[in-house]
């Protein structure tokens, strides 16, 4: 039976997507060319961590991966409501792809007494969706992608969601310690108040932690430990497509047969 809960919230500090540039020479985002938000798939995780709490009890704490000015979206999850929040900073990070940057949040998710974690779907910047899986991995838990609804079953060591699948949806019970990917739009985000908000902006600190502190070694992490490699890069023009309207089956399959894709 688990009682006092712990929900770790993985949240990415990302370049804001309405205005972020490629720069056409490199291919590369050009991050300084925009401000810097909070994923927003991440905050349908934060809610769906703060209603964990607030169906069983517990504590929440938003957790992110990057440079000290990650803090910024730390503020934001404590001024909706999380208890507290860790920033996991290291130069030893730098150029981690999602294989090191999951064995991070694993291993802080561990460091931190975790029963559940709960991610976004993905993110907007590199949208892999392999992090939440990767964290699952890493630390031998159980896995729950795609949730569209949660309820804790947390005197049964438990934890049951809704999942979305191709055409409806399943619920599964999987054991704790558990990693949850929330399925992005499905947990309306709640609003900061305004006491929460000063509180976050003027007196909260987050917990800082090295690789060290959570128990991994510089060559775990960081581009050395980076398996993924970028073969190249191109832009794609969007193509042009020919539209058609038909009246029924027949005339359906003469316009297929016309393009010479079906015989
Ligand atoms: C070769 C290579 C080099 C890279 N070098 C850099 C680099 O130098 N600097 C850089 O900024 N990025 C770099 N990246 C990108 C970086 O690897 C990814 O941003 C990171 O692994 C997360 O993957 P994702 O964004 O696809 O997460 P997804 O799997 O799409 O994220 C799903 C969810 O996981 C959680 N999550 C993901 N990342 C974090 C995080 N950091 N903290 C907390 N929660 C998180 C969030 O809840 C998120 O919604 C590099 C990628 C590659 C392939």
């Amino acid at each position: 039976m688990t009682t006092d809960p712990t929900v770790v919230v993985g949240v990415k500090q990302v370049p804001d997507d309405d205005e972020v540039r490629i720069d056409p020479d490199t291919g590369h985002l050009d991050r300084a060319s925009a401000p810097a938000v909070l994923n927003p798939p991440d905050r349908d995780a934060l809610e769906a961590a703060l209603q964990l709490r607030d169906a069983a009890g517990g504590t929440v704490v938003a957790v992110t991966m990057g440079p000290p000015t990650a803090t910024d979206v730390l503020e934001e999850a404590v001024a909706v409501g999380c208890d507290d929040a860790a920033l996991i900073t290291d130069r030893a990070f730098a150029g981690s792809d999602t294989w090191p940057t999951s064995l991070t949040l694993a291993a802080a998710a561990e460091s931190l007494g975790a029963d559940v974690v709960v991610c976004g779907e993905e993110t907007t910047d590199s949208s892999t969706g392999q992090v939440p899986p990767g964290i699952a991995a890493h630390l031998g838990w159980a896995q729950v992608t795609y949730a569209e609804a949660l309820e804790p079953a947390f005197d049964e060591d438990r934890l049951v969601a809704r999942r979305d699948v191709e055409g409806g949806y399943e619920v599964v019970a999987a054991d704790l310690p558990v990693v949850v990917a929330v399925a992005y739009g499905e947990f309306e985000p709640r609003p900061a108040g305004l006491h929460r908000k000063l509180y976050a902006e003027t007196e909260f600190e987050p917990l800082e932690l090295s690789a060290a502190d959570i128990g991994l070694d510089d060559e775990e992490v960081g581009i050395g430990a980076s398996p993924t490699e970028v073969g190249g890069m191109e832009t794609v023009e969007p193509v042009e497509r020919e539209r058609e309207t038909v009246a029924g089956a027949e005339e359906l399959a003469d316009a297929l047969a016309e393009t010479g894709v079906v015989g």
